[in-house]
């Protein structure tokens, strides 16, 4: 009972400081440009091809990040979450067709996707933050969140066209929750931990300008031909062999709203995972576009609420696309 009065509290509450952010959003976002790729900007290669649904990185992940175990998958003695929740950076999730019995076929097969922050080149859940506590690191291009500075108006969430943040909606003092690329290791010379935990390379970390170049080569591959596949980080110099698999010609994230930092390849549709089909222009850009035009006619705040009722009825379609997408826990994977 407490739970639910501290959830409408905050739901209230998050309601009015957002209304009141729209103002101080709209006067920022006026200097606001679309953001680029950095050189030296990294992420992760995920190849679902590649991918035996083993769930090492989930587990990889939560100790990397030292997370709680999440039973949401059906289990009360194991870590097997069915989805991002505040308690659960990363997971592996499962689309399944007819009989389900051709890995990385639309039909009558199975195919895993990693679901995580995509870290975008141009955020919308930091252009959207009233108070810059998420924001782009400069170097790595990483998207971070700095929980002091953070308000709790959950604007991020909304804006977010992934459904990513995740919000600690059973804690007194709650934070927003997302991956931030395991920073801490990499500020180490490591790379993020589900990467290095992957058995099979499909999650694969390094500067995005050289994974972009690897799932270039991928694209070129004969299916059913053997080929040398680079292993939890492109520089590392670790290889497996394996065979390629009939990919889907194009590379989820390179383009997609301004691009991200971690990017899909498939042998499936992307849109069977649930992830949206998008425009090229990241939000944030479309808007001050809008913006800078329409600003001193005071047509903002009409766009600022058509735009969120716009997300809003997104996401709810995005949530039930996503309820068809079985997660792999449930199945017991197939690896
Ligand atoms: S995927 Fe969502 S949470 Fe992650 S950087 Fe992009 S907008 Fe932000
Ligand atoms: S980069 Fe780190 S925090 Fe993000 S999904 Fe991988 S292990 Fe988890
Ligand atoms: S560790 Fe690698 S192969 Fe195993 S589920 Fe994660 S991405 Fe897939």
């Amino acid at each position: 009972m407490q739970k639910i009065k501290r959830r409408d509290f905050l739901k209230g509450a998050a309601g009015s400081v957002a209304l009141l952010s729209v103002g101080v959003q709209s006067q920022s976002a006026e200097a606001s440009t679309a953001a680029e790729r950095g050189s030296e900007h990294v992420g992760i290669l995920y190849d679902s091809t590649l991918c035996v649904g083993c769930n090492a990185c989930m587990s990889a992940c939560k100790e990397a990040n030292d997370m709680p175990p999440d039973p949401t998958g059906g289990s009360i003695t194991l870590d097997n979450a069915d989805d991002l929740s505040e308690n659960t950076l990363n997971v592996i999730k499962m689309f399944v067709d007819g009989n389900g019995e051709t890995k990385d076929s639309a039909v009558d097969g199975y195919a895993f996707i990693k679901r995580q922050c995509l870290h975008c080149v141009d955020p919308g859940c930091a252009s959207a933050c009233p108070v810059s506590a998420l924001y782009k690191d400069e170097h790595t291009g990483i998207v971070k969140y700095n929980k002091n500075a953070c308000i709790g108006c959950r604007y991020c969430q909304v804006a977010c066209p992934y459904l990513i943040p995740k919000f600690e909606w059973n804690d007194w003092y709650p934070q927003i929750v997302k991956c931030q690329l395991c920073d801490h290791l990499i500020e180490k010379g490591g790379v993020s931990a589900c990467c290095s935990a992957c058995p099979t390379g499909a999650a694969l970390f390094g500067k995005v300008d050289d994974l972009l170049k690897e799932s270039a080569r991928r694209l070129t591959m004969e299916p059913g031909v053997e080929y040398a596949f680079p292993v939890s980080s492109i520089d590392a110099g670790t290889v497996q062999t394996h065979k390629a698999s009939e990919y889907v010609p194009h590379v989820y994230g390179e383009h997609e709203l301004g691009g991200t930092q971690v990017m899909y390849m498939s042998g499936v549709p992307f849109d069977k995972f649930g992830l949206p089909d998008v425009p090229k222009h990241s939000y944030a850009a479309i808007a001050n576009g809008i913006q800078g035009t329409l600003y001193k006619s005071m047509v903002l705040p009409a766009i600022v609420f058509s735009g969120l009722a716009y997300f809003i009825n997104k996401h709810k379609k995005m949530e039930e696309a996503e309820h068809d997408t079985t997660n792999s826990n449930e199945d017991g994977g197939k690896s």
